[in-house]
């Protein structure tokens, strides 16, 4: 083999190898978005879990679940305690904030107040 034969082998072989590394990359990020949508069905099968746990079925998974409703009752406690600062309240009905000043919900009409 000539030497211009070896540098022409040569040459191919880095062409070769940045398609390789292109090639890797691509495959690289579809495992990536393939990981991703394992995780967005477990977070599905976490949350329809937890759904059935609030519902009262019997779950292997209570502990977990318990954990997720003492976090929801503390992110409750702490929604409460900005509600309490910006002088808001939720609408009992509807769920949106309202002013503490308003006598009616202007999302839904609901009633507000004691
Ligand atoms: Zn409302």
């Amino acid at each position: 083999m000539s030497f211009l034969d070896d540098v022409k082998k040569f040459g191919k072989n880095l062409t070769d190898k940045g398609k390789d590394i292109v090639e890797i990359t691509k495959l690289n990020s579809q495992i990536s978005s393939e990981k991703e949508n394992i995780k967005g069905i477990y977070l599905k099968i976490g949350e329809q879990v937890y759904q059935e746990f609030k519902n009262g079925t019997e779950s292997p998974y209570a502990e977990l679940c318990g954990q997720i409703a003492e976090i929801e009752a503390k992110i409750q406690e702490l929604s409460d305690k900005v509600l309490e600062l910006k002088n808001a309240l939720k609408c009992p009905s509807c769920g949106a904030e309202v002013t503490k000043e308003n006598a009616f919900c202007p999302k839904c009409g609901t009633k507000l107040g004691e």
